[in-house]
């Protein structure tokens, strides 16, 4: 056996297939001080510690929204606020049956002498913190480590580099309770075409489940949020079963059918443009040992965030725009989405360049 012995091993498990249940996903919400304030400033609102309550209360008291959701992800501040009254929000999630879940990496830096790689921050403190988070309420935590795609990368080192403080990041997780989410995003940017976002995938992968054995990760009690495989966002689109086939040939080759489930990011994708491809595979015919469903921030927030605007009569219009995605995601998670979400700004693109989240 070459997991390690967690006294959580069972409520691991549990937590991770609960995530995984098909008809649901996770709304991450877990923007950083920093990034939900770019946010904010596109429609105009002070970033305040008042706003983002405000914000984070509309989401998760939009009616109808959790019961498309299994698990939200929040930024630590998020975890010890309150509704305006005075309900913590870890209970309103609870209530809703969605798990509450906590960013735990510092961000990332670069790692000297490649080409603007990097490598993500937050380990040294890990164990305490996690410990911390769960008794606070959180079952499950993301890391997300970076790479991109140009002539000479993601190099070795990059991948090597990643895949090993994924797995020790992963583990620390599992030693206190907490379901890791295992993310490295490999970013969109670039010309390249699909069949080379096919290949980078597939290599990153192979190093992350290599270091996960290597530290002894319960792979039952873990979950996969990776990139689709696509063209890059200067190159020609294509259609959403060539994405989707390319994207599950990818994890069939090198995610283990261990692991319960897969949670896309969105990664720059449009709101639209991420429920077609989700819904792609999952009517994809053939063989797929884990649930695929989602774990979208930009492509489940952004018309809620135009319709609201930072204005409390707005409110109602906002969440009525959150539950039209988060629905058309859960249908999306069956193969069943009829293409009825697809109303005006969400085929935008939602792409930055060279994101941080
Ligand atoms: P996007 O869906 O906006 O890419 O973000 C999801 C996420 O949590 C990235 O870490």
């Amino acid at each position: 056996m070459s997991s390690f012995k967690s006294k959580y091993e069972d409520e691991l498990i549990a937590n991770a297939t609960y995530i995984g249940s098909p008809g649901k996903g996770i709304l991450a919400a877990d923007e950083s001080t920093g990034t939900i304030g770019k946010r904010f400033s596109s429609i105009g609102v002070d970033n305040v510690e008042a706003n983002r309550r405000v914000l984070r209360e509309l989401l998760f008291t939009a009616p109808g929204a959790l019961e498309c959701l299994s698990g939200v992800i929040l930024f630590e501040e998020t975890l010890y606020q309150k509704t305006a009254s005075g309900k913590p929000f870890v209970e309103v999630l609870k209530e809703g049956g969605v798990l509450p879940g906590i960013k735990v990496d510092k961000g990332t830096i670069e790692l000297p002498g490649t080409n603007g790689e990097t490598t993500t921050q937050g380990l040294d403190d890990l164990g305490q913190r996690c410990k911390k988070y769960y008794e606070s309420g959180a079952r499950f935590a993301k890391w997300r480590a970076v790479l991109k795609i140009s002539q000479n990368e993601p190099s070795e080192l990059s991948i090597h580099e990643n895949a090993y403080g994924l797995a020790r990041y992963a583990v620390i997780c599992q030693e206190n309770g907490l379901v890791p989410i295992v993310e490295p995003e490999i970013l969109v940017d670039g010309s390249h075409d699909i069949n080379k976002c096919a290949y980078v995938t597939e290599r990153v992968l192979a190093a992350c489940y290599k270091a996960l054995n290597d530290h002894h990760v319960l792979l039952e009690g873990t979950l996969l949020k990776p990139n689709m495989v696509t063209p890059g966002s200067e190159s020609k689109k294509v259609a959403p079963e060539v994405i989707a086939e390319h994207t599950v040939r990818a994890l069939l080759r090198t995610v283990p059918a261990a692991v319960p489930a897969i949670v896309f990011l969105s990664g720059g994708q449009s709101e639209e443009e991420a429920t077609v491809n989700l819904n792609a595979m999952n009517k994809l015919k053939g063989k797929k040992p884990w649930s695929l469903t989602f774990s979208y921030g930009r492509a489940l927030q952004q018309s809620t965030l135009k319709a609201w605007a930072g204005k409390e009569e707005n409110i109602p219009k906002a969440q009525a725009a959150l539950l039209t995605r988060c629905k058309a995601n859960s249908q999306a998670t069956l193969g069943t989405y009829q293409g009825d979400a697809n109303l005006d700004g969400a085929t935008e693109s939602l792409h930055v360049k060279d994101y941080k989240y």
